[in-house]
C-alpha cells in the first residue's frame, strides 16, 4: 500500500529525514516511535502532503502511484488521512459542516452523490455515540476550545466518518486520560480490516496494548534504525533510546 524509499526531507534548509525506508502492506498497523525531534511528524506530514517540507530525494508510492506528484486533496481523495499531533482550531466553521463537506468531497471522488441529510445525521450520531462524544460537539466550531483529549477524539471521529484507506495518526494518545485512550483505541480498531492500513506515531507502549501493531519502528536521526514486533515497545519503555544510539553508531 505504501512504500517509502530512501526519503530525504528538509525543513527550512535543515535535513530532517536522511534516507528513510518504510513499507506498509494492506491490513497492517505500524507504529513509529522515537525521541523528540527525530522527524516522526515530518514523515507523516510529508506523506499526507502538508506544506513546508522539501523532499530533496527519494520516493513515496501509495497504491502504485507517485505520491509526490499528487496534490494534498488528491491524496485525501485517494484515501489518506492525517490525524494531527496538534489539531487546528477553525473558528467560524461548525464541526458538523466540516464533516459533511469532507464526506461529500470523498463521495464525489468515488462517483457518489451528496449524502442525503437524514442519512448523514444518522451516520454522524452513530459515530458520535461510538466515540462517546456529546452531540453538542457537532454545533461547535472545529476544535475551538476543545480540550486536548476532545481534539483527539474529534480527529478519530473524522476518521470514522471518512473511513480512510491509510490513516496516519500522530500522537493520537497524547493528553488522553485512560478512558479516552480506550475510546480512541476502539475507534482505530473498528476501522482495521484487510484493505486498510494505519501508521501511528506514539511515545507510549500503553497505546500499543490497546492497538496491537504488526510492526514497530524506531525513527532516530532521520532514519528507521530498528524494527520489530510489539516486544520492541516494551524494550524501549524499559531502556529508552540510548542503547539504540550506541548500537547504530
Ligand atoms: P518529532 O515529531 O519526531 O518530534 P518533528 O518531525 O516534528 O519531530 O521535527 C523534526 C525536527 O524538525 C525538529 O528538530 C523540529 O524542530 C524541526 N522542524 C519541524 N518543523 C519545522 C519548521 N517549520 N521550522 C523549523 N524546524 C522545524
Ligand atoms: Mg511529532
Amino acid at each position: 500500500m505504501l512504500v517509502v524509499k530512501d526519503l530525504h526531507v528538509s525543513v527550512e534548509g535543515k535535513e530532517i529525514l536522511k534516507g528513510l525506508d518504510l513499507t506498509i502492506n494492506k491490513g497492517e498497523v505500524h507504529a513509529i516511535m522515537g525521541p523528540n525531534g527525530a522527524g516522526k511528524s515530518t514523515l507523516s506530514s510529508v506523506i499526507a502532503g502538508k506544506d513546508g517540507y522539501e523532499v530533496t530525494s527519494g520516493t513515496i508510492t501509495y497504491e502504485g502511484e507517485d505520491v509526490l506528484e499528487m496534490e494534498v486533496e488528491e491524496r485525501a481523495r485517494a484515501g489518506m488521512l492525517l490525524g494531527f499531533q496538534y489539531p487546528v482550531e477553525i473558528p467560524g466553521v461548525k464541526n458538523v459542516y466540516l464533516l459533511k463537506a469532507a464526506l461529500n468531497a470523498k463521495r464525489e471522488a468515488e462517483g457518489l452523490g451528496e449524502i442525503p441529510a437524514p442519512e448523514f445525521m444518522k451516520l454522524i450520531r452513530e459515530k458520535l455515540a461510538f466515540m462517546q462524544m456529546d452531540a453538542s460537539f457537532l454545533q461547535r466550531a472545529v476544535n475551538e476550545g476543545f480540550s486536548g483529549g476532545e481534539k483527539k477524539r474529534n480527529e478519530i471521529l473524522q476518521m470514522l466518518v471518512l473511513e480512510p484507506k491509510l490513516a496516519m495518526l500522530d500522537e493520537i494518545d497524547s493528553g488522553l486520560d485512560i478512558d479516552a485512550l480506550k475510546v480512541v483505541a476502539k475507534g482505530v480498531n473498528s476501522l482495521r480490516n484487510e484493505d486498510r492500513a494505519v501508521l501511528m506515531v506514539t511515545h507510549y507502549q500503553r497505546l500499543l496494548e490497546h492497538i496491537v501493531p504488526d510492526q514497530i519502528h524506531v525513527l532516530m536521526d532521520g532514519r528507521i534504525v530498528k524494527s520489530g514486533d510489539k516486544s520492541l515497545a516494551l524494550e524501549l519503555e524499559a531502556q529508552g533510546y540510548d542503547w539504540l544510539q550506541e548500537e547504530t553508531a
